[in-house]
């Protein structure tokens, strides 16, 4: 006798898509302060953002309409791979033994094994149609060149990526995605070639190029308000497939976070729903939310861009070479840090040796090998189910995996040989 068949898996047709973006801005606690010009400390008008991003995105940085519609031709490249599946992670729970009911979005399903494309499409879309013909980016470890690399290619737009020097010589992989999809790639800081780099210099290396060039825009992969509004396809889409799962709200909502882009995009649907946790995790090594000071900081090393009201480590802090490298930012979303300075989320660090645990005792039970940066909302998983079975309770978590590891088998290497730091 075989035993009954048991879901683990909600898919939703193509068109169950969503069709609108869902826009957090007016439904925040709080207002967000305004973002300041880096010269004049003034806040930064439109006029002030034209000559590195389109129209349409700084109206959406702004905007107050609750809803925004998804443009036809997002849809039609999201649809290579979106809707994403909804999973629950039945094998995991048997091994911790929790009451616990675990569910995750899989955006490792995307072309570039991530939920970066989310962002990277709608951004190259709006570009493209207001006449710009090619975009600057930076990418520290690769997922964001890769993903923007790839939007370009699907619609017609040269892309240069600024890379961070040591991930440009020690991960040549995702460079090679860059490439393959048509981009260029050159190592920065472009004019000092002994420095290491970062993210902050690799934005200043692309803000410069976008500002110097008539044809280039300028494009960023997280913390931006735009691009947390991008990513809401993946927590509208997940409230749908919960419900298919027979679920009503879930207890708590954990994502990594780096810049916030895959944690906005999952928990922000979620927050006029009082009764339902949100929680970032970040790498005790560059502790944003836990450890920063809420205050205006610059995005990049340089000071070149605008000067945001978020949790930062100060813009010239340098984070340790963790192998999560979309975690090594100094500062935050405002859409994020506003809502863990009021209260509405909560944060946690951990250390990448409790991480990379978590990530082995996933790929040994589940199968997949997640991201480091993934890695870390499986390590806040994992805790928040063994707390289930402590206190005897059930409860809903859901998550985003965020992205696969399949190019990140070094970072697994130098755990399982001990050479972690
Ligand atoms: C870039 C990245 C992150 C972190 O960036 P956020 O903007 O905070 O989401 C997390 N997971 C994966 C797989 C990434 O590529």
């Amino acid at each position: 006798m075989s035993s009954p068949v048991i879901d683990t898996r909600w898919n939703l047709p193509a068109s169950g898509m969503p069709d609108s973006w869902f826009n957090i801005l007016p439904r925040m606690p709080e207002p967000l302060k305004p973002p300041l010009h880096p010269a004049t400390r003034e806040p930064v008008g439109p006029a002030d953002l034209e000559p590195i991003f389109p129209m349409a995105l700084i109206e959406q940085e702004m905007s107050s309409q609750p809803w925004i519609d998804i443009p036809g031709k997002v849809v039609d490249v999201l649809t290579l791979w979106r809707p994403t599946p909804l999973v629950r992670a039945r094998r995991l729970e048997e091994a911790l033994q929790t009451p616990a009911r675990i569910y995750y979005k899989d955006e490792s399903v995307s072309p570039p094994g991530s939920h970066k494309p989310n962002t990277a499409v709608a951004q190259a879309y709006f570009n493209q149609k207001e006449g710009t013909t090619r975009l600057a980016t930076e990418t520290g470890a690769g997922q964001w060149g890769s993903a923007l690399s790839f939007a370009c290619s699907l619609l017609g737009l040269e892309c240069k990526v600024y890379m961070v020097r040591a991930s440009f010589h020690q991960k040549p992989y995702r460079r090679v995605m860059i490439e393959t999809w048509g981009g260029q790639v050159e190592p920065s800081p472009v004019d000092d070639p002994d420095h290491p780099g970062s993210l902050g210099t690799a934005i200043s290396d692309a803000v410069r190029d976008a500002g110097s060039r008539p044809d280039t825009h300028y494009s960023l992969g997280s913390v931006l308000n735009h691009v947390l509004l991008h990513q809401t396809v993946i927590g509208l889409e997940a409230k749908k497939q919960l419900d298919l799962a027979g679920e009503r709200l879930p207890d708590v909502v954990i994502s990594s976070c780096g810049g916030g882009s895959n944690l906005g995009g999952l928990s922000l649907p979620f927050v006029e729903d009082p009764e339902v946790r949100l929680m970032a995790v970040e790498p005790s090594s560059c502790p944003t939310l836990t450890e920063g000071r809420f205050d205006y900081d610059f995005g990049d090393t340089a000071g070149l861009t605008p000067l945001l009201a978020m949790y930062t480590l100060g813009h010239d802090f340098v984070p340790p070479s963790i192998h999560a490298g979309g975690l090594r930012y100094h500062g935050d979303s405002p859409i994020i840090s506003e809502l863990v300075r009021s209260g509405r989320m909560g944060a946690v660090a951990y250390p990448q040796g409790k991480v990379f645990e978590a990530a082995v005792q996933w790929a040994r039970s589940q199968g997949t090998i997640p991201a480091p940066e993934t890695s870390h909302a499986v390590r806040a998983v994992i805790d928040e189910a063994l707390a289930a079975r402590e206190e005897g309770t059930e409860r809903v978590i859901l998550f985003n995996y965020s992205g696969h590891g399949l190019l990140d088998l070094s970072a697994y290497d130098d755990y399982l040989t001990g050479k972690l730091d």
